[in-house]
C-alpha cells in the first residue's frame, strides 16, 4: 500500500491533473486553453486603445463571459502559461509605442501571499522580454485596501486615493504600466499619476482585458 501511494505520488502532477481548458473546462487543453477557445477569443480582441483620465490603455479583450471566466481562474490556479500566451499577444499592441520601461501594478504583499504569486508582475515579464525592455518594480502598495469589487462607486475612488508611493526615481521614461484588468481605471490613474511624480515624462497601459462600460 505504501509503495502504491509513494508510486502514485511520484507521478508528474500532469497525470493526477489533465490539463483541462481553463475556459471551456471539459477539453484537454495542454497550455491552458483549447483550440476551439482560442479560435473564439481570438475573434473577440479589440483593435483599440482606450483613454482613462487621459492615459492611453491598451487591452487584449472585454472583461466578460469566456475571457472572464479565463482571467479569474488564472488568478487564482496559477495558470502560468496562459498568462504567457496572452502577454505575448499584448505586446504586439504595444511594440510602436515607444517605451522604455516596464512597470507592474504592484499587489499588496499579504495579498501576493494569499495567492503564491502576482500574476500582474508575470506578464510584465513576459511584456519586458517580448519587447526588449527593462522591468522595475518602481511602485509599492501603501496599504491593504479593500478589494473594489465589494465597494459601491463613490467609495472606489477614495479606497484607492494614495494607495501608492514610488521607491525609486525616474528620468523621463516613457513607461508601460502593466496590469491584469482594469475596470474603473481609478487603481491605474493612482499608479500612474504616481510614475508621472517618480519622474517618467509619460505612461502608457497594458492590460489583459478591459471592463465593458
Ligand atoms: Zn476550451
Amino acid at each position: 500500500m505504501i509503495r502504491k501511494v509513494k508510486n502514485l505520488l511520484s507521478l508528474p502532477l500532469e497525470f493526477l491533473y489533465p490539463p483541462i481548458c481553463t475556459v471551456c473546462e471539459s477539453k484537454l487543453a495542454e497550455d491552458g486553453i483549447c483550440e476551439g477557445c482560442w479560435e473564439d477569443l481570438l475573434e473577440k480582441l479589440l483593435d483599440k486603445p482606450k483613454l482613462y483620465f487621459g492615459f492611453k490603455v491598451f487591452s487584449l479583450f472585454l472583461y466578460e463571459g469566456k475571457v472572464r471566466r479565463a482571467i479569474e481562474r488564472m488568478k487564482y490556479s496559477n495558470m502560468r502559461t496562459l498568462a504567457t500566451k496572452f502577454a505575448g499577444f499584448l505586446a504586439e499592441y504595444l511594440k510602436d509605442e515607444g517605451l522604455d520601461l516596464v512597470v507592474p501594478v504592484p499587489l499588496h504583499p499579504a495579498r501576493r501571499r494569499e495567492r503564491g504569486f502576482s500574476q500582474t508582475r508575470l506578464i510584465g515579464k513576459v511584456l519586458a522580454h517580448e519587447l526588449g525592455l527593462p522591468m522595475r518594480f518602481v511602485l509599492f502598495r501603501n496599504r491593504y485596501t479593500s478589494p473594489q469589487a465589494l465597494l459601491g462607486a463613490s467609495e472606489r475612488a477614495s479606497n484607492l486615493r494614495g494607495a501608492f508611493s514610488y521607491k525609486e526615481c525616474l528620468n523621463g521614461e516613457s513607461v508601460l504600466l502593466v496590469d491584469d484588468v482594469i475596470t474603473t481605471g481609478y487603481t491605474f490613474y493612482e499608479a500612474a499619476s504616481e510614475l508621472l511624480k517618480a519622474g517618467a515624462s509619460r505612461v502608457v497601459g497594458g492590460t489583459l482585458a478591459r471592463g465593458s462600460v
